[in-house]
């Protein structure tokens, strides 16, 4: 078996009220060694729920994460590591770099203690953090500096895979294409897989080597990026393509009643995606798709690969 991540997943997240929220439900995919896994979706998709559970702060009540590693290697702990959008929102602004990024290695003793600032100081130049700044305070860094402050303290506890929630979406664009760099030269460094969650297409495009596709709380699609995005096989892929907005904006004229995504607690029977989807047939308001092989490679949910 070749290196890489499993999931199989059916989890369920409590709401306030106690009522089971299938939040993301049926999911099943692998992830190998080194590769980059897009998943994009419209925000309430169930995209950053996937990628909690993927990196352990989630646990699914069903179903399960296995990671597998070279023969005779062991899965290390702290091996996935989550980057958020804002590294710092939860984090207290007065503390310095040098402990934000030395603290997790040196609490699970990941180097010795007397190497403890060379590692760091080794990590801030990896993410092209200049190491005379060890001694600032995170808030006084630009967004993109925190960014690579971010990255630098997850690299830090030698982690094997980096989930990237909406990581680089906050950025100038200029600043965007730099952290998606970085997170490529790191990729080859340290032979990183990564789960890249995002709402941007062509950021993912560029980045990813595979693709999920989620629509409430399940994979629709996934394949090769390129594949994926040029060929669409799911009319949600289309849709999404074809841009979000638009879609929007043909709603709102042909359909003012529909709201938006539909809420979790409360999906629509059958195929989930059938209240906006152009090409539904009668099946498709009763009977779920499965998401099932359309080609090496692609899978996709969708009744109409039935009738080609
Ligand atoms: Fe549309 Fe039916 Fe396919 Fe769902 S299964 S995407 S409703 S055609
Ligand atoms: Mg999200």
């Amino acid at each position: 078996q070749q290196p890489g991540l499993g999931a199989l997943l059916a989890g369920l997240r409590l709401s306030p009220r106690a009522r089971p929220v299938h939040a993301v439900s049926d999911v099943s995919f692998t992830i190998q060694r080194g590769e980059v896994m897009g998943v994009v979706g419209e925000s309430g998709c169930g995209k950053s729920t996937l990628g909690r559970m993927v990196a352990g702060l989630l646990t699914p009540t069903q179903g399960q994460i296995t990671q597998t590693t070279a023969p005779g290697a062991k899965p290390r702990p702290l091996a996935r590591q989550m980057i958020f959008q804002d590294p710092f929102s939860s984090l207290n602004p007065r503390h310095r770099v040098v402990d934000l990024i030395g603290e997790a290695p040196r609490v699970h003793r990941i180097v010795p203690a007397a190497q403890l600032d060379d590692y760091t100081t080794e990590m801030m130049e990896r993410c092209g953090i200049d190491p005379s700044y060890a001694g600032r305070f995170a808030h006084q860094f630009s967004g993109g500096q925190r960014q690579r402050i971010g990255i630098a303290r997850a690299l830090a506890v030698r982690p094997e895979m980096l989930i990237a929630d909406e990581a680089v979406s906050a950025l100038d664009v200029s600043v965007q294409a730099q952290i998606i760099n970085l997170f490529m030269q790191l990729r080859d460094e340290y032979a990183l897989t990564y789960l890249f969650i995002s709402h941007d297409l062509g950021v993912v495009r560029h980045l990813s080597d595979r693709v999920l596709v989620m629509y409430l709380g399940r994979i629709v699609e996934s394949g090769p990026v390129a594949d994926v995005f040029d060929r669409p096989n799911h009319p949600y892929t289309s849709a999404l393509i074809e841009g979000v907005p638009r879609l929007d904006r043909r709603r709102q004229v042909y359909q003012p009643i529909q709201g938006d995504m539909p809420s979790p607690l409360d999906p629509p029977k059958g195929c989930h995606f059938h209240p906006r989807c152009p090409h539904a047939l009668p099946r498709c308001r009763t009977e779920a798709p499965r998401l099932r092989d359309i080609a090496p490679g692609r899978q996709s949910a969708c009744h109409l690969n039935d009738q080609k």
